[in-house]
């Protein structure tokens, strides 16, 4: 197959051997009635312990429409997406969790609203999440929102990276050259003509979920640093509160001085460490501001 198919579902695995069949069945069935058989399934499998690797392989042995991405070693989802995304050739482009949280046959749909309202993306937007813990749940919600407070770029809420897009738009997203990646954050930030498509998110066909509160945090760090150096700025606003707040404390240690309710020394010691102090931090404030411009410089 030279030509690029219609279609490439891109779903990365990691140790999901208990979803990957009822996966196939479940997409099979979606795509043949929008694609026929011009499509391909591009399997990724992070460096998974159990089956999923073996599984995969036997698939494309089977059937040449399977496309199997082996990783090293267990890379995180994001860049196992990445290296699915690099990998598959399809026109239009489905991103789907391998463990049917999204459900495949909502690909008729995403396929007519591309068509019909002209659109580059069209992604899933969760109006509720079933059987996920109320944990999980709220902080996903609080991620959400305080991503959209730090960032300038508009990121939708309660969107995962279930979605659809063209051609034109994973050329650009292949460009970027970011280790830590944040897909749905960067889909965004390319911008053209994104639209919702609300679903109801379901629980896990099998197995339970890879994001331990570990992963989630690390997550929320390469969301929020990958899109926002306000970060960086929190030691030159920390500066400026300090040097206000060391201008007063200064004044009180002249008033002791004059006043002789303070030892000997004293003055000078604490007038030094305030001046320096709030000077280190200003300091390191303004590098912070050029930090943050050569990074945002660095990603292009
Ligand atoms: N995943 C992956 N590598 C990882 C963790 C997860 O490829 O290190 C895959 C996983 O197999 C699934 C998707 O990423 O297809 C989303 O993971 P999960 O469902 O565990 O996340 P949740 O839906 O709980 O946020
Ligand atoms: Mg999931």
């Amino acid at each position: 197959m030279l030509t690029s198919p219609k279609l490439s579902v891109v779903s990365p695995c990691y140790n999901e051997q208990d979803s990957l069949e009822e996966l196939c069945r479940r997409v099979t069935a979606a795509r043949e009635a929008e694609v026929g058989a011009d499509y391909e399934i591009v399997l990724i499998d992070d460096g998974s312990s159990d089956s999923t690797r073996s599984l995969i392989g036997k698939l494309c042995e089977k059937d040449p429409h399977f496309v199997g991405v082996f990783l090293s070693r267990n890379h995180g989802h994001q860049l196992a997406l990445t290296a699915g995304l690099h990998t598959c050739r399809g026109e239009r482009i489905l991103i789907i969790d391998a463990d049917l949280q999204d459900p495949p046959e909502l690909l008729g749909d995403m396929m007519r609203m591309m068509d019909e309202k002209k659109a580059d993306v069209v992604y899933g937007q969760r109006f509720e999440r079933r059987g996920e813990s109320t944990f999980k749940r709220l902080t996903a919600h609080l991620f959400y929102r305080l991503l959209n407070s730090l960032v300038d770029v508009k990121i939708p809420v309660d969107t995962g990276d279930f979605r659809l897009m063209n051609r034109k738009t994973l050329d650009e997203l292949n460009r970027m050259p970011e280790q830590h990646r944040f897909i749905r954050g960067m889909v965004s930030w390319i911008g053209f003509r994104q639209v919702p498509l609300k679903y109801e998110r379901h629980e896990r066909f099998g197995g339970e979920t890879k994001y331990p509160f570990r992963k989630m945090i690390c997550f929320a760090v390469d969301a929020i640093s990958g899109f926002s150096i306000v970060p960086l700025r929190i030691a030159t606003y920390l500066g400026f509160i300090c040097s206000l707040l060391g201008v007063f404390f200064l004044g009180y240690t002249a008033y002791s001085y004059l006043t002789g309710i303070a030892i000997q020394g004293w003055t000078t010691l604490m007038a030094v460490v305030l001046i320096l102090g709030s000077g280190q931090l200003l300091v390191l404030g303004v590098l912070g501001e050029y930090l943050g411009r050569l990074y945002m410089q660095s990603k292009n």
